[in-house]
């Protein structure tokens, strides 16, 4: 049995928190984790952000909505359900995430998630697991399926060295020059080939 794992942000829909301070015109969103290492300090200072502007969670997923998800990625996760099974494995959390889902026919999603007060604040989130996203291909692995996985980003390179094939879509540069060893795709149907192809190698390699 063959599993696609996909990371969600940069590959399928927008990178939420930046796209959300642009429509939002709150610049101070902005702020990710390479200005602040310290993934909780960032999640507070965002979470105590939304407060001061008022915005909850349904002011939030109004806006994630407007979004929607790049062009084509419809289409591109359709396809892959037909030949394999697809699992999204982001960073992103389920409240944020929810709204893009239902643009995408709602495909399996493992993240974390939010807690909202009784009147939409936001007021803490919750880490599903640390390194949850090698972690899931690992246990999938155990489970004996295939694994291929694609992503664009450093926080994704666990889950692509980990599956028993990593592609990279869209990567910077600077990904690019340090993970050498993934293929890189830049475009749905290059994505496509490039795991059509992963999966066949893998079955070769076992017979
Ligand atoms: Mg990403």
């Amino acid at each position: 049995m063959q599993i696609v794992c996909l990371d969600l942000e940069g590959v399928l829909v927008p990178e939420i928190w930046i796209e959300f301070a642009t429509r939002t015109g709150i610049p101070e969103l902005r702020r990710t984790t390479r200005d602040e290492p310290d993934y909780d300090k960032l999640m507070k200072y965002r979470l105590a952000l939304l407060a001061k502007h008022r915005l909850g969670l349904p002011d939030i997923q109004q806006v994630i909505a407007a979004m929607g998800p790049f062009d084509g990625a419809r289409a591109f996760v359709d396809g892959l359900r037909e030949s394999y099974q697809l699992i999204i494995l982001s960073d992103t959390f389920y409240e944020f995430a929810h709204p893009l889902m239902r643009q995408l026919g709602w495909p399996t999603l493992f993240c974390h998630s939010l807690e909202a007060a009784a009147d939409g604040m936001l007021v803490r989130y919750h880490l599903r697991m640390p390194d949850q996203k090698r972690e899931a291909v690992r246990r999938l692995k155990e489970l004996r399926f295939t694994v291929v996985a694609a992503g664009d980003s450093y926080n994704d390179t666990a889950m692509l060295a980990e599956a028993h094939a990593g592609i990279l879509f869209h990567p910077p540069e600077n990904v690019i020059r340090e993970f050498p060893q993934f293929p890189v795709t830049r475009s749905f149907s290059e994505l496509r080939q490039a795991i059509d192809t992963a999966f066949s190698a893998c079955s070769k390699r076992r017979d």
